[in-house]
This record gives structure tokens, C-alpha cells and sequence, in this order.
């Protein structure tokens, strides 16, 4: 399994991009950034999209990847799959006629470029050759955590945007995860702020960690607001092991 960071940051500035990690090729986690890293042809490769939750750092790249499909002539259907709270949400505030177009209908409604899927929460499905978790975790809106294997049995574990949680760490735990993609927001002195809106801190994501008998071997963190980059890269010194740290925008992670 081959991930490439298309961008890592808890917000956008120049050189700091939002959240999205390309699979194998042809999987979304998360779609904050697609069209500002990714070639036309490499974003014709992609078949799948699948969202934590749809907070707008974490989608915006969808609207002008479809935009970009069928002006330059589409290639396939692109499946959009996340919880049935997420799917709504989507449909209701983005494509929605108004914000942009309802990609489900266009060029047209036979052959869209844009389907929805929705998955139960804490139910494993299949999705093509993998093996899909969605687990609620803990956020402002509607919001999970994924676990995704191929069929190698590679695994990654991502958590999206969360606060402290149980559920997502009980099946990390269960799955054996080796390789984990987890959320840090805030330094330690803004716990209160990272709490209120959903967040972990370094502090409070060593807690999280403490939750897991078998904590993945390889943590690799995401999602700092960039003015607090420096200070919160200092925090994580030394939280499980020298194998935790943050990830470099374009790096391709081989699990
Ligand atoms: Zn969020
Ligand atoms: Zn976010």
C-alpha cells in the first residue's frame, strides 16, 4: 500500500495544504487538497473518495476534481462513500444546485460522474479489493475514523479530525494496526480550545494513545494549524517511542 500525502495541514496557507491522502493510486482518504497537487491524469485515476466527515478542509477538493473530469472528458464514475450523515450533509450544502452543480446528474443521470455510498458505522464492508471501517469519533459535526486493508492485508488506520475518543482506539486495538494517521490541532497550552472544537493536543493525544494495549508501531501526525506548526513539532518529542511524527506534504508513506 502506497499513501501520498497531497496535504497534511489543519488549514490552507501558501505551502501548507488541507487534508487528503491518495492510496494505491486510486483511493481517497479525505479530499481537502486534489487538484493543487495532483496532475489530470493522475486525478483520472481516482475512483474513490472516502470522507471522515464533510467539513470543508477535508471536501474541497471534490468540486473542481468533477468539474475537471467532465470538462476533460470523464472517464468514470467517481464513488463518494462516508456515513449517511456525511452523504446528506453533502448533497445538501455542496451539491445542491446552488453552491455547485449535483454531480450525480451530470453529463448525465445514467452515467454521472458522481455517486454516493453510504456505510454503517462499526460494520466492516467491502469496497472493490478492500476492507472498509468507518467508526464514529468524537467532533463538532457527524465524523469517523477509517480503517482500510487491501487485499495484501496492508492496513492504515486514520483518524480525521477527533477529540478524545474510545470506540476508533478499541478497533485499532482489535485490527492490529501498524501504521496509524491521527489528528494533532493545538499546542498543549490551547487544550480547552482544542476540546471545545473537537481537537487533540500532543498532551492529550498521549492520553489517546494509553487507551490502546498494542498501539501501532508507526504514528504519524496531521492536521496542525500551521502558525502552531514549530511548537506543537516540539510537543510530540517523545510521545510512544521515537516512531511518532508529523507528515511532510508529497511524502509517500510504503506499508
Ligand atoms: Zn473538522
Ligand atoms: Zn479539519
Amino acid at each position: 500500500m502506497k499513501i501520498r500525502i497531497l496535504g497534511s495541514s489543519g488549514s490552507e496557507v501558501a505551502g501548507h495544504r488541507a487534508p487528503a491522502f491518495l492510496v494505491d493510486g486510486e483511493s481517497l482518504l479525505d479530499a481537502g487538497t486534489i487538484g493543487l497537487s495532483l496532475k489530470i491524469r493522475e486525478e483520472r485515476k481516482i475512483r474513490r473518495i472516502i470522507l471522515t466527515h464533510a467539513h470543508f478542509d477535508h471536501i474541497k477538493g471534490i468540486p473542481f476534481m468533477l468539474d475537471n473530469l467532465v470538462t476533460r472528458g470523464r472517464v468514470h464514475t467517481v464513488t463518494v462513500i462516508s456515513g449517511r450523515d456525511v452523504i446528506r450533509d453533502l448533497k445538501t450544502n455542496i451539491f445542491n444546485d446552488k453552491i455547485w452543480p449535483d454531480f450525480t446528474k451530470i453529463p448525465t443521470p445514467d452515467r454521472p460522474i458522481l455517486r454516493y455510498r453510504t456505510v454503517s458505522a462499526s460494520r466492516e464492508e467491502k469496497v472493490d479489493g478492500y476492507r472498509l471501517i468507518m467508526i464514529r469519533v468524537n467532533h463538532t459535526v457527524p465524523a469517523y475514523g477509517i480503517i482500510l486493508t487491501n487485499s495484501k492485508g496492508k492496513r492504515i488506520a486514520y483518524t480525521g479530525d477527533t477529540g478524545p475518543t474510545d470506540r476508533f482506539w478499541k478497533k485499532v486495538d482489535e485490527y492490529r494496526v501498524k501504521h496509524l494517521i491521527v489528528e494533532s490541532s493545538f499546542p498543549n497550552r490551547l487544550e480547552e480550545l482544542a476540546l471545545k472544537t473537537g481537537h487533540l493536543t500532543p498532551a492529550l493525544l498521549q492520553k489517546e494513545i494509553a487507551k490502546m494495549k498494542n498501539p501501532p508501531p508507526k504514528i504519524y501526525l496531521m492536521h496542525a494549524k500551521p502558525q502552531y506548526f514549530p511548537e506543537i513539532e516540539q510537543e510530540i518529542q517523545g510521545i510512544a517511542g521515537n516512531n511518532t511524527r508529523y507528515l511532510r506534504q508529497e511524502e509517500v508513506l510504503t506499508i
